[in-house]
């Protein structure tokens, strides 16, 4: 017996909702997972554009739930060197 399970190959999904930390826009994010063959994935902020990293088997897509809260229509910098 050498075969992988299906629950090995097969993506699961692992769906959340966060509050962006610079705008406060809440953000539904969908996401795929295969354990072990996890990655680092980048995703964005539908609002400002900020960007964050997370663990997942394909780049996460993001949903906007409710607008950024904080007044402003600036994005996100980024500070990167
Ligand atoms: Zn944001």
């Amino acid at each position: 017996m050498n075969q992988p399970s299906p629950a090995d190959t097969r993506l699961r999904r692992s769906d959340f909702e966060k509050a962006c930390v610079y705008c406060g826009a809440r953000l539904r994010v969908e996401v795929a997972r295969k354990s072990r063959h996890d990655a680092m994935h980048d995703y964005a902020c539908a609002e400002c554009g900020k960007t964050y990293e997370m663990q997942a088997a394909l780049p996460p897509v993001v949903f906007l739930v409710t607008p950024r809260n904080d007044g402003k229509t600036d994005r996100y910098q980024e500070t990167m060197f």
